[in-house]
């Protein structure tokens, strides 16, 4: 276990935070610190053909011990942390044996890491808790997955009585920033298939995400002098507040949950001029998907109609971006992949808990690039932020679900 410990804390005390407003790969020079890193340990346990390239892509192989023919299968972590939260000067809390009770995370700010609040801690009575100093983000998500991965591949190395075939594995950079599978070499990885290593809690196994897309509305107005306005004055905020109510009240983030998807106002900017709407849309159904992108345009021309002859042009613009699509379509035309992974966890007696993602993951750019890509637990809590935690023991199960699939995938039929 301290040796579980040590390598994770080895990693998350390097600072990689990614940056969304930076044009380079990866987005921040930092992340080469770990990066270089990683290269080194993959080859001191002793893995091959390690390469990384121009943008920190990380890639590794662990060469088949079986003489009959068995797909080569991939995992896949990030090495960057959310630009949503600090990721410089992280200190570790490692707590044995968890009583339960509360965590102070930091007594002099009065952070408290609370299971009245974090339900989810109390799973982990008796386990050991990694958490932060209550000051920045843990970046367990994903140096956990990372972790898992390595200490796994060492596993395998150490125990060549474990039947396998040819592994993958592979490490990028700016997961966080949604940039994560863009410069990923699919051809070059070779595997068959493979996992991100990214959910959180022990047993989680996902393979259905949103389709995304994001939509920008600028709407235009006419600045006259408030006193003498009537009949003459467009204000574009009053518009987009206009648009805004067009909207289902009740499809935003915080009134759904599960398979129902929403619209999320996320950016709104203005003047009387000119004002600017950002929203994302999300929906697991992809015909769903497709009247979400329907109504921005409907309700665009409805406003547009509206002031057609005020305004004598369009007075509101719509520009609509696919961002991602349900890996799920990808997913099941090879459906043993996923049950795979499910046997692999109730082989080791832990139950899968199969969801759809309310989000994305590279798996799902991945899938749809031709690797086709489940995700696992990886087993941190509360990410992106101050009260994120991992226990250790759920660290270790990721690892055995690893080494469990591979020897799964090499059984002869
Ligand atoms: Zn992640």
């Amino acid at each position: 276990m301290q040796h579980l410990i040590d390598r994770f804390i080895g990693y998350v005390t390097i600072d990689t935070e990614s940056d969304p407003n930076s044009q380079t790969t990866p987005s921040t020079n930092k992340q080469w610190d770990l990066a270089n890193l990683l290269v080194k340990e993959l080859n001191t346990i002793g893995l091959q053909d390690i390469t990384i390239d121009n943008k920190a892509y990380i890639m590794a192989t662990l060469p088949s011990n079986v003489a009959h023919e068995v797909p080569t299968i991939g995992f896949i972590s990030h090495f960057d942390t959310s630009p949503d939260f600090s990721g410089a000067h992280i200190k570790p809390q490692v707590i044995t044996n968890y009583d339960g009770k509360d965590i102070v995370l930091n007594a002099e700010l009065n952070i408290v890491l609370s299971p009245s609040y974090f339900k989810d801690l109390l799973q982990y009575k008796g386990q050991t808790l990694i958490t932060t100093n209550g000051t920045t983000l843990l970046g367990a998500d994903d140096k956990a997955g990372i972790t898992e991965i390595v200490t796994a591949m060492e596993y395998l190395i150490n125990h060549p009585e474990i039947p396998h075939g040819k592994i993958r594995i592979a490490f990028t950079p700016d997961e966080e920033i949604g940039r994560g599978a863009h410069h990923f070499d699919v051809e070059k990885f070779g595997a068959d298939w493979a996992y991100t290593m990214d959910g959180s809690q022990v047993g989680e196994l996902e393979y259905e995400n949103f389709n995304a897309a994001s939509a920008k509305i600028t709407f235009k107005g006419k600045s006259v002098h408030p006193g003498y306005a009537k009949g003459k004055m467009i204000n574009s905020m009053l518009i987009a507040n206009h648009f805004i109510n067009e909207l289902p009240k009740e499809e935003t983030p915080e009134m759904t949950k599960g398979y129902e998807g929403f619209f999320h106002i996320h950016h709104l900017s203005g003047s009387i001029e000119e004002t600017v709407l950002e929203l994302i849309i999300r929906d697991h159904n992809k015909r769903k998907f497709e009247n979400r992108k329907e109504l921005i345009d409907k309700i665009t021309k409805k406003i547009n109609k509206k002031f057609a002859k005020q305004f004598g042009e369009d007075i509101a613009i719509a520009d609509i971006q696919d961002q991602y699509y349900n890996m799920k379509e990808k997913v099941l035309p090879v459906k043993h992949i996923v049950d795979i992974a499910e046997k692999a966890m109730r082989t080791l007696g832990i139950k899968p808990l199969i969801k759809p993602i309310r989000g994305g993951t590279d798996g799902c750019q991945l899938s749809y690039k031709g690797l086709p890509c489940p995700n696992i637990f990886a087993g941190g809590h509360n990410f992106h932020g101050k009260y994120e935690y991992v226990p250790v023991e759920s660290m270790q199960k990721a690892v055995q679900v690893i080494v469990k699939i591979a020897e799964l995938t090499a059984e002869k039929k």
